[in-house]
């Protein structure tokens, strides 16, 4: 069983049925077989063999759904890349990937050309733009392979938020699993139109896809996410399901007269990816009027392990939850340091267990056995867990600061400081200390003029002592990675040379 079966089944009980759109483009599931099943032909003959890894480097493209696919049918596996990436993270990890192929987007090509003479593995490279060349001259790969469970075919990169990006094998076995559990939470189903606006380089986008694809759900492929045009084919392809990250619905809410398009059709509006903050879910509720879903997940985990549905939404102190682990999936809060678990309420780190949680991580066998301990994956988050079960994100485990030994979530320290009026954005890290072996320090973008000694004097009867920034740089913009996430360790980097702690 793979993927590919369900879609499969999909071409054999409702072949005239419409799988797959994108723009003015629609396949039935018959085509889309036919066009999975070239593309297996077209990558065999092109000399791949069981084990080798494709890549996949362009905006949002079926192209990219129908190469996976057809991995999971010729045994390959296709290592998808952030197109955001700037050209020295592309060489790290095309060269990391191995791929002997590669397709290129038309966008994307200029920057491939730059690199091309340092790129050790790729023989091949396939533009997107002679795609269906590609297709059309390639033997249709017939055959009903049965894959083991445990072959990857899918190798998303983590977001490289807390160091470079990691490979993460993903198998039939987690992304049935990972299918399974979203379809249950999601409620997708036959009838469901799934819009996939999130990049297929990321979980957000090909998990929640396939899972979709499995059901017999019509699935849009959007290219590149242009709000107002969004909102706009919600209502006229009388979407189901969407999802996008925080900043997107930041976007939508600039929209004028965001409230006034049509979401009658959607009936499961999902955001996550990162923290979603408060005010901006409230205000996307209020302006969207529909069914909404928090989607916590990650790479590692084959995408979303915990959701908080919208039954959830209705009490005022849920809305800050990631929700409940989705069904197949184990949640146990520990002390990171000693693995032992800590009472409810308290912050510890997630760890999960589950079907759905990768393989390991391609070529990084020691990062792999220091992930994965006995089944449980370590995912890097400290949170905590309520009474009934309900999971809170406070931050990453990398980015806590110990202070006079007192545990420093840089979270709740923001939170804080970013409702002060000359506050846009804030990130804050810790910076090493005589005494306190380490202090906290904001880095703050100000919205004006901002007074630093004020600002800190702020913080005195919202913050505990060891809470409460030390110092205050002023920055004109934080580094960010291609996702959008801060990278802290870029921010922590100059302070720590030489002295030790891993930034
Ligand atoms: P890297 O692992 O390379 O440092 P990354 O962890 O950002 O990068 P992803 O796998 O894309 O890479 O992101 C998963 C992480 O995103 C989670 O571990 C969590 O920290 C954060 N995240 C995802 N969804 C949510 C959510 N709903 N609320 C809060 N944080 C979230
Ligand atoms: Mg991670």
């Amino acid at each position: 069983m793979s993927v590919f079966t369900a879609v499969q089944r999909w071409a054999d009980e409702e072949p005239g049925r419409i799988a797959l759109r994108f723009g003015e483009h629609a396949w039935t599931w018959r085509e889309l077989v036919s066009r999975i099943r070239r593309n297996a032909g077209a990558q065999l003959a092109a000399g791949l063999r069981p084990g080798d890894r494709v890549a996949y480097l362009d905006k949002n493209h079926p192209a990219c759904l129908e190469t996976t696919l057809a991995c999971a049918l010729a045994g390959t596996a296709n290592a998808v890349v952030n197109f955001r990436l700037a050209p020295e993270e592309l060489v790290y990890v095309l060269n990391d990937s191995t791929a002997r192929v590669l397709f290129v987007g038309a966008e994307l090509r200029e920057v491939v050309d730059g690199i091309r003479d340092r790129l050790e593995t790729v023989e091949r490279i396939v533009d997107i733009g002679d795609y269906e060349d590609f297709l059309a001259t390639a033997p249709e790969f017939t055959e009903t392979r049965e894959p083991a469970p445990d072959d990857c075919f899918l190798q998303l990169y983590t977001s490289g938020t807390t160091g470079h990006p990691k490979g993460v094998l993903l198998t039939h076995r987690s992304m049935l699993a990972h299918a399974d559990a979203a379809t249950e939470a999601f409620r997708f189903d036959r009838e469901s139109v799934n819009l996939v606006a999130m990049p297929l380089f990321h979980v957000g986008g090909t998990s929640w896809a396939l899972a979709g694809m499995g059901v017999g759900c019509e699935t849009i492929v959007v290219r590149e996410v242009v709000p107002d045009q969004l909102l706009a084919q919600l209502g006229r392809d009388k979407v189901t399901h969407a999802f996008f990250v925080p900043a997107v619905f930041g976007f939508f809410l600039k929209v004028p007269g965001v409230e006034e398009y049509d979401y009658s059709s959607l009936r499961c509006l999902g955001y996550g990816g990162s923290p979603m903050p408060e005010p901006l879910l409230r205000r996307s509720m209020a302006a969207f009027g529909v069914d909404f879903y928090q989607v916590y997940g990650m790479t590692e985990a084959s995408g979303v392990f915990c959701v908080l549905g919208p039954e959830d939404h209705r009490a005022a102190e849920r809305l800050t939850s990631a929700g409940r682990p989705v069904r197949g999936v184990e949640v146990r809060v520990v002390d990171p340091s000693t693995g032992e678990p800590v009472p409810d309420g308290e912050v510890g780190e997630f760890r999960i267990r589950g079907a759905q949680v990768m393989a390991g991580y391609w070529r990084r066998p020691e990062e792999t056995a220091a992930t994965l301990e006995g089944g449980w994956l370590r995912t890097g988050d400290a949170g905590h867990r309520d009474e009934q079960g309900f999971l809170y994100v406070e931050d990453r485990v990398k980015d806590m600061i110990i202070s006079g030994g007192e545990n420093v979530y840089p979270a709740e320290v923001e939170r804080v400081l970013s409702e002060h009026p000359a506050v846009a954005e804030v990130a804050v890290i810790g910076v090493p200390d005589e005494k306190w072996g380490e202090t906290v320090k904001a880095v703050v973008v100000p919205s004006g003029d901002l007074d630093q000694a004020e600002l800190l004097a702020y913080c005195t009867d919202k913050l505990a002592g060891y809470q409460r920034p030390t110092t205050v740089d002023l920055v004109e913009a934080l580094p960010r990675n291609a996702t959008g996430k801060i990278l802290k360790r870029d921010l922590r980097a100059p302070y720590w040379a030489g002295r030790g702690r891993q930034v």
